[in-house]
């Protein structure tokens, strides 16, 4: 071979592996997904793999994960998946990828925990290698150096990636804000940060939820405050409503708890596993005896329990929903008790959680929420604008490219940057599928991936296609049922004997009996919910819906869409 044709050959695959490329797989131009591939030559990484929760239109559908188009056609350059933090919409979508792909998840010891839940439940857990990663103790993957840096957030031991490749070095925040008292006291690693500050970073992948708030996000102890004010003066129950994974505020309630001596109780799956993860590791403190189980509540005066369950967000099945129409196994609402909406409305929510707080008020309880009051019943977990810039002045990139949030957000980061001298080259506003190129000469849009939703029915771990297409399979295949149904909604008695039309489901001469017996179902449905229950339109079709679908399933084996109806009467 000529010393030329070396030369050359050598050149061409040189520029070719010089290349580090960055490609946002879900969260930029949307709410939730958050999943972003970086890629080095040969060699991809993925950060996180979240998912996001459907609009109420999308019935069936349980959650809505990432395409990951572009990784299955890639998977065998895939090193490992990196996790920021424990949040649905960081690790959510992990059994569904893991089931395709083939890689190493690393992150802290409790984010892998709440992982190793969730493969459990997939019957994942023994195929998937899990590797711990600790602030100040970087590793290698391919030509990745990577190390974690600790920041706060609403969960615990979150943080951002400092990615280091023979180009230089990219920093993905994750989710953030800069906490000066946190629950633990385990503080933002700012030294970190301002050391890869003052090295030199090639790019910026920055948190922007929250990036149209003024000034700095209050700390998660300011809470404390109002939690301690309601406790004191509660005349009977206190019940705290808050996500199962913000252990901050899970401390909090049982420091108050026992303080106020209220005796504690989690209510509701995901809270118990989650609490008990966190008291095997640590992270939870509870003093003995304080825990009780759901089934001795009635055993205690009203004024000696706190309660914390899940349902902040108004889930019809979740046990706050429960509690509000007075549908709970184990617990019942008095006059004078008080509820805590401890959280955001997640938008999209608003409808189902007004409604649930119509119900607790007309329980007699006093219900406190996020109505803009101080103290705060909530704070968020995200970094406002003041501590966005102080990021960005902290690590001074190259390159800057706001993540985590909706176009108008991304758009109002891209504002805020510019009023700052801390980029020194280029600003990108990219989203979801946009590929970002950089190499010795500078940084470049060069084209998109595939990128898109995928509806998840978790009965039955089904992918089933983008939207639309979701919603045309579940038609052709298993048909459609349409359920009228005329409710009181004074009485919560029916006023018509309730229709059943279907399509495309079951051949006319079997139709019939089925018919019949699924009436029978939607009737001991009925009767078995109590008034609140049935003129509550949101809880009674979802219970509908959950009964005559397993009982189509259980007779046919088919699951045609169901589209309950309830007529105003
Ligand atoms: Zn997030
Ligand atoms: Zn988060």
């Amino acid at each position: 071979m000529c010393y030329d044709v070396m030369f050359l050959r050598r050149h061409a695959i040189s520029t070719n592996t010089d290349k580090l490329r960055a490609i946002p797989l879900g969260g930029l131009g949307e709410f939730g997904m958050n999943m972003m591939a970086f890629e080095f030559g040969d060699h991809t990484v993925v950060v996180d793999c979240g998912i996001t929760f459907p609009d109420a239109e999308l019935l069936g559908v349980d959650i809505i994960i990432p395409d990951i188009t572009y990784l299955r056609e890639n998977r065998e350059r895939i090193r490992a998946i990196l996790l920021t933090h424990g949040h649905e919409d960081h690790i959510g979508a992990l059994p569904y990828v893991l089931d395709e792909i083939d890689a190493p998840v690393y992150g802290t010891p409790f984010t892998l925990a709440l992982v190793r839940a969730k493969l459990v439940e997939h019957g994942l857990a023994d195929q998937i290698e899990l590797r711990e990663m600790h602030p100040g103790k970087p590793f290698d993957v391919g030509p990745f150096h990577v190390e974690f840096i600790h920041l706060t957030h609403s969960i615990i031991e979150s943080g951002a990636l400092a990615l280091t490749t023979p180009l230089g070095t990219v920093i993905h925040t994750g989710d953030f804000k800069f906490d000066p008292t946190p629950t633990d006291q385990h503080v933002s690693d700012l030294h970190t940060l301002a050391d890869y500050g003052r090295k030199g970073v090639l790019a910026l992948f920055c948190d922007s939820t929250n990036v149209e708030r003024p000034g700095m996000t209050p700390s998660e102890r300011a809470v404390r405050e109002r939690f301690a004010e309601i406790m004191a003066e509660a005349k009977g129950r206190v019940l705290i409503s808050c996500f199962s994974t913000s252990m901050h505020r899970l401390q909090l309630v049982t420091d108050l708890a026992h303080e106020h001596q209220r005796r504690l109780c989690f209510i509701g799956r995901s809270m118990h596993q989650n609490a008990e993860i966190a008291q095997q590791m640590g992270r939870l403190r509870v003093p003995d005896g304080l825990l009780i189980p759901p089934q001795d509540l009635r055993k205690l005066p009203r004024n000696e329990v706190a309660i914390v369950l899940t349902g902040c967000q108004g889930q019809p099945m979740a046990a706050l929903s429960r509690v509000a129409v007075k549908s709970h196994r184990f617990v019942t609402l008095e006059p004078g008790d008080d509820v805590v909406i401890s959280a955001r409305i997640i938008p999209g929510n608003e409808k189902s959680i007004f409604r649930m707080m119509d119900h607790l008020y007309r329980r007699g309880a006093n219900v406190h929420y996020q109505d803009g009051s101080q103290p705060p019943v909530h704070v968020s977990g995200h970094a406002s604008v003041e501590e966005l810039k102080l990021m960005l002045n902290l690590v001074r990139p190259k390159y800057f490219i706001p993540i985590h949030g909706e176009y108008r957000q991304l758009f109002r980061h891209v504002e805020t940057a510019k009023q700052l001298a801390a980029v020194s080259g280029e600003i990108f506003l990219l989203e979801s599928g946009d590929v970002l190129e950089f190499d010795t000469k500078g940084a470049r849009r060069t084209g998109r991936v595939k990128v898109g939703r995928v509806c998840i029915d978790v009965g039955t771990f089904d992918e089933v296609g983008d939207v639309i297409l979701k919603e045309r399979r579940h038609i052709s295949e298993d048909g459609i049922v349409i359920l009228i149904l005329a409710i009181n909604e004074h009485t919560g008695k029916l006023e018509a004997d309730p229709q059943i039309v279907s399509r495309g489901f079951v051949a006319l001469d079997e139709a019939k009996d089925l018919m019949e017996s699924a009436r029978e179902v939607i009737l001991k449905t009925l009767e078995k919910s109590n008034i609140e229950e049935a003129g509550d339109w949101g809880v009674i079709k979802e219970k509908m819906r959950t009964a005559l679908r397993r009982h189509f399933n259980e007779e046919t084996g088919k699951r045609p869409m169901i589209l309950p109806v309830i007529l105003e009467v």
